[in-house]
């Protein structure tokens, strides 16, 4: 089928997600026309009075910088973002323990914590008032062509875009790598993450908290109105059980499992859980083809960082390919997307490992481990200067970043009005 006229774009970007949405606004800011093609419906429904999403995401200094200057953050501070001024971070086995405070580094928030529904439809706003930008939703991506001088992309609706360049925004099951066979590796953690949201009876002090147990790490996120979104993973078939359990059973068992860290914990809305991996594709890129996000590489959520490095992903492919098609490059130049592999292959697999590592030494039973995992902890909380390379690099203020990361945000942050210290 040959695409339309107006089924042209330089850029197609598959899945509208929160990355794939991301990387086609920094596409279009940098002045490529874009089409975005999205499996699911994309259209505004009207959120429950007092809501909120199960999906939260921990969103780093470096995010909020370039949410700043792409403008949406004004959006989504608008809708309802919660900062984050500490952290911390303890062992269930023994007295190990870290703490982190935005104060001793001088930044008045070491993050946000915000509902993934919120920066999807902060992003996709503003996706509907770009003059280059077309989105086609509902369609999923069934069939891809390449050929020397463009790429052809067809959907379930049955239309055909031709564009110089198609990322692969699809997630970590995604067509676009199938489609072109090429296999993530990894493995599976044997765990999964159940996810809920609570209020709870003390104040969360603006903090994130994570217990370390040994089938998993137990985190509370804070959100608004002194409720927190918390994440507990687990081995599947505990994950099953706290899914079935009645309310007051699980919020018992939460408390506890918590050890009444915020007092008593009253669970608010459904439960859910997702299967936990590690995953990570040889190749990124391939001629007139971009991975990017969870399609290119799935981390633990242990610390947060999976759609941080997606949008950093989202940033550099967008710097490289906007540089490109101001001196005249095609978007898809192998050389130019290799450009893009080489500047983030290195700093994600390095994040997959640490998280790994993070992972593996805190689920191990070993009493040696045990007790060099809690001294390490001890050590690194009193070493100051080690601890600010550790915060450093996951609120995304080191390493080599993407210029829509660099620049401090130009406008003020009202989050601090918004949700002010519940203590
Ligand atoms: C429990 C949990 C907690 C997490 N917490 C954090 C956190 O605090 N901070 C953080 O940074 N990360 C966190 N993550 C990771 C984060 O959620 C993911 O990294 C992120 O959502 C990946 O975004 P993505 O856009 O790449 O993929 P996805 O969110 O999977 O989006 C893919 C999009 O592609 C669409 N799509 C799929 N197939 C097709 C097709 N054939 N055609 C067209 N469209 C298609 C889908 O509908 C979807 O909209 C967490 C993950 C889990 C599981």
């Amino acid at each position: 089928m040959t695409p339309s006229r107006s089924n042209r774009a330089d850029v197609v970007v598959v899945g509208g997600g929160l990355v794939g949405a991301t990387a086609a606004l920094a596409l279009a800011r940098a002045g490529l026309s874009v089409a975005v093609l999205e499996a699911e419906s994309i259209d505004e429904k009207i959120w429950p009075e007092n809501s909120f999403d199960l999906r939260v995401s921990a969103l780093s200094l470096a995010t909020q910088r370039m949410f700043t200057a792409l403008g949406v953050w004004p959006d989504m501070v608008e809708m309802g973002v919660a900062s984050f001024r500490a952290m911390r971070v303890w062992d269930s086995a023994g007295g190990g323990r870290i703490e982190f405070d935005a104060s001793e580094l001088a930044e008045p928030a070491l993050g946000h914590i915000v509902e993934n529904r919120v920066t999807r439809r902060a992003l996709l706003r503003a996706l509907q008032q770009c003059a280059n930008v077309q989105l086609e939703a509902p369609s999923a991506v069934t069939g891809l062509r390449i050929e020397d001088d463009a790429a052809y992309v067809e959907t379930s609706r049955g239309t055909t875009w031709r564009a110089q360049l198609v990322v692969g925004a699809d997630g970590n099951r995604s067509k676009v790598r199938q489609l072109l066979r090429i296999d993530a590796r990894g493995w599976s953690y044997d765990q999964r993450a159940v996810v809920a949201t609570v209020k709870t009876a003390l104040p969360h002090q603006d903090t994130a908290w994570q217990r370390f147990l040994p089938a998993g790490p137990l985190a509370f996120l804070p959100l608004r109105d002194n409720h927190c979104s918390i994440v507990w993973s687990t081995f599947p078939s505990h994950a099953e059980q706290l899914l079935a359990l009645d309310d007051a059973t699980f919020n018992r068992q939460l408390t506890d499992a918590f050890e009444a860290t915020l007092g008593e914990v009253s669970v608010v809305g459904a439960r859910g859980a997702f299967p936990l991996k590690l995953e990570h594709v040889p190749d990124y890129v391939r001629p007139r083809i971009a991975l990017i996000g969870d399609a290119a590489h799935t981390v633990h959520p242990l610390a947060g960082q999976g759609a941080n490095l997606g949008f950093l992903d989202a940033a550099a492919l967008a710097q490289i390919v906007g540089e490109g098609a101001a001196s005249g490059v095609d978007a898809g130049d192998l050389r130019l997307l290799r450009r893009y592999e080489r500047w983030r292959k290195g700093d994600n697999l390095l994040m997959l490992g640490v998280m790994d590592g993070f992972k593996r030494v805190f689920g191990s039973a070993s009493a040696p481990l045990r007790i060099a995992r809690n001294t390490g902890f001890n050590a690194v909380n009193r070493t100051p200067f080690l601890k600010e390379i550790f915060i450093r690099r996951a609120m995304g203020l080191s390493g080599d970043l993407p210029k829509l990361c660099s620049a401090l945000p130009e406008v003020a942050d009202p989050s601090w009005e918004r949700f002010p210290a519940a203590n």
